[in-house]
């Protein structure tokens, strides 16, 4: 069996990877073959935390936008999170892999309240942890979020799965000469406001040294590919690097 890199992990999962080219809500067959992925990962003995995002549903800068106060709009974004999470809890057990969804803000009759001492049990207890509700708080996001988690819960590594293969020096659908980075700092994402995450997000990393990984996981096997060390992606850390 092929010897992990990373022993814990965090991923960041954006709302759209679940809406697929539906461009809105949840995609069932996504979300089987995302289980399948995972579930070989798990079988390698990786610990796993889940952030999930709500953007496939409901954003709160974006009913902002339309008038509406922002933070009632971004407590519907967190609760789009929560239906995502319990469709990823349910797309994983039916595949047999064990979970628990954890969620900043309190629905107990769906998710246990987050806990950071009681997560890490449950990820030694070889359980798919999925953190639903971002950090609880409006005017935050879902990356963010993971920032946080990845730090509390003692993940080696974040990793972010987009839609394209790393972090590019302008927007690769839009730029065909967009380039690829493949080693970034932090200081530099700031810096050249690369859009990576947001600064928030961005900030807590490089205090932290949290390392990340960004990452395309439309193709399949690359969340198992850069777990066991591939170099796929950008890798973005706080150190300086020639
Ligand atoms: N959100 C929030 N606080 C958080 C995390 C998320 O208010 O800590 C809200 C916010 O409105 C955001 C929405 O939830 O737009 C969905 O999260 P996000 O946009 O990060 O999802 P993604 O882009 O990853 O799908």
């Amino acid at each position: 069996m092929p010897e992990p890199r990373y022993k814990r992990v965090l991923l960041k999962l954006s709302g759209e990877v679940l809406c697929g080219d539906l461009g809105h809500g949840i995609d069932p067959e996504i979300l089987n073959g995302l289980a399948q992925e995972i579930k070989k990962i798990q079988s390698l003995g990786v610990e796993m935390g889940v952030v999930i995002g709500g953007g496939n549903i409901f954003r709160g800068v974006a009913g902002a936008a339309k008038g509406m106060d922002r933070t009632p709009a971004d407590y519907m974004g967190m609760m789009a999170t929560i239906i995502n999470a319990l469709a990823l809890q349910d797309a994983f057990e039916r595949n047999g892999i064990h979970t628990r969804v954890m969620s900043a803000l309190h629905i107990q009759q769906v998710a246990e309240p987050y806990i950071g001492r009681r997560a890490k049990r449950h990820l030694e207890k070889g359980r798919v942890v999925i953190l639903a509700a971002g950090t609880g708080n409006p005017f935050f996001t879902t990356d963010t979020a993971a920032s946080l988690r990845a730090i509390e819960i003692g993940a080696e590594i974040l990793l972010k799965a987009t839609k394209v293969d790393g972090v590019y020096d302008q927007d690769p659908v839009k730029h065909k000469g967009a380039k690829m980075f493949t080693r970034l700092r932090y200081l530099d994402v700031l810096k050249r406001e690369l859009k990576v995450m947001d600064a928030t997000a961005t900030s807590l990393c490089m205090d932290n040294q949290m390392p990340m990984i960004v990452f395309n996981m439309t193709k399949r096997g690359n969340i198992q590919k850069v777990i066991l060390g591939e170099k796929i992606g950008t890798l973005v850390t706080g150190e300086k690097h020639d």
